[in-house]
């Protein structure tokens, strides 16, 4: 070795030192590009990377060989709307093969944290970018100071909520989520929109937001909709697991039992879901009922806006209280299904589509070389059945295996 590599050698970090090449051989890849599977193909990985992914991949001398004969690699799903309290929660989500999380809103310091951290080889945990604090002005003026906030935080998304929650609070005045949407435009960064109804998604879309991140919920989507949607390319997020969360504890969901579910760790919340009192209230409770009536409008919006060519990038709105990080995840995939999409356009919508919707399709969503090494192992194929997605057999984020 010549001095001069010596010493280049010697100046990388330790981590780098200790990489390794590492080869994901025989299993079935469904690489999430839409090509078709490949049988037996090889998953070459370096540095957390993927270097080459498919059928007669050399693989070479001194890699270490991951056996997957009989299984089926997809990517990691990319949920384009949770919410991560802490960052603690990165590990649920990773466990149950959600690889990354924008989280649009309320993120705690270790969040940021995590984030900043996780351009790394040796990442084992779910990716996260972050929306910071969801802004909430009165006034124009207050609206253009509160986005230099979080821009100067560098937030991966500015975030709004413009709703009357069923007519119980004021809502976001169009000329405040216009001054929100313009001062973020002109500092260079993207506006999330919370909403329920239709009128205001339209509103929003004349203002140039930049994604909805809830289904339209009180009305069936009209052409007029559709229309300024696909004139920019505008990515809308069902969220249908947000709205089974405000009514499904009005008795004890069956998959409670569900031993996939019961991996969770927060069990404490689950205890306080199956209390007979809390049930009986909810069952009564007209919000939910309303909320339950606004999930089939969703559903019927999803169909008719994925079949009108709109992008639809799977979010769930998971973090708050009830909902369950990681395994609804899992659920909103069956709910997206259910809704009429195929398994191709549910995986579609959970990988790729998601991670270009929100600006990360260079490192994430398919896998192919130079994009971060983040996937699942399957015992069945998510593309006859995408229920199939809860058959993991293992979760690998940057090559590394996902503790679980
Ligand atoms: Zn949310």
């Amino acid at each position: 070795m010549s001095r001069a590599l010596l010493l280049s050698v010697l100046a990388l970090p330790p981590l780098l030192l200790g990489a390794q090449d590492r080869a994901f051989i025989g299993a079935t890849l469904v690489d999430g590009t839409g090509r078709p599977p490949v049988a037996g193909a090889t998953v070459l990985v370096r540095n957390g990377r993927v270097v080459a992914a498919g059928a007669g991949v050399t693989i070479p001398a001194g890699a270490e060989r991951v056996d997957l004969a009989g299984k089926f690699v997809m990517p990691g799903l990319v949920n384009a709307h949770g919410h991560v309290n802490t960052a603690r929660e990165l590990r649920t989500y990773a466990m149950y093969g959600t690889t990354t999380v924008f989280s649009l809103g309320g993120e705690a310091a270790d969040v940021f944290e995590a984030r900043r951290a996780q351009e790394i080889p040796t990442l084992d945990r779910s990716r996260v970018f972050v929306s910071g604090p969801v802004l909430a002005p009165n006034t124009p003026d207050e609206a253009r100071t509160q986005v230099a906030g979080v821009v100067a935080q560098r937030v991966d998304f500015v975030k709004i909520r413009v709703d009357d929650n069923l007519g119980t609070v004021k809502k976001m005045p169009p000329e405040v989520y216009r001054a929100v949407i313009d001062e973020a435009h002109r500092r260079g960064s993207r506006v999330a929109a919370h909403l329920f109804y239709l009128g205001d998604a339209k509103s929003l879309l004349d203002a140039g937001a930049d994604l909805v991140a809830h289904s339209i919920r009180d009305a069936e989507v009209d052409d007029a909709v559709i229309a300024q949607l696909k004139a920019r390319n505008t990515c809308v997020v069902p969220t249908l697991m947000r709205e089974v969360s405000t009514f499904v504890y009005e008795s004890t969901p069956a998959w409670f039992d569900d031993p996939l579910f019961r991996m969770h760790p927060d069990r404490a919340q689950v205890a306080g879901l199956v209390d007979p009192t809390r049930q009986q209230a909810m069952r009564v409770s007209p919000v939910a009922q309303r909320y339950k009536a606004a999930l089939e409008v969703a559903s019927r919006n999803l169909k008719r806006l994925h079949d009108a060519g709109v992008p639809i990038a799977m979010g769930t709105d998971t973090g708050p209280a009830a909902r369950f990080q990681g395994y609804f995840e899992l659920m909103e995939l069956e709910l997206m299904a259910k809704a009429g999409l195929s398994p191709a356009d549910v995986l579609a919508s959970a990988t790729r589509t998601a991670a270009r919707c929100m600006g990360a399709e260079r490192d994430l969503g398919t896998i192919e070389p130079g994009k971060w090494a983040d996937f699942l192992v399957l015992d069945a194929n998510p593309l006859t059945d995408i229920s199939n997605v809860r058959k993991i057999s293992s979760v690998w984020i940057a090559g590394n295996r996902v503790p679980r």
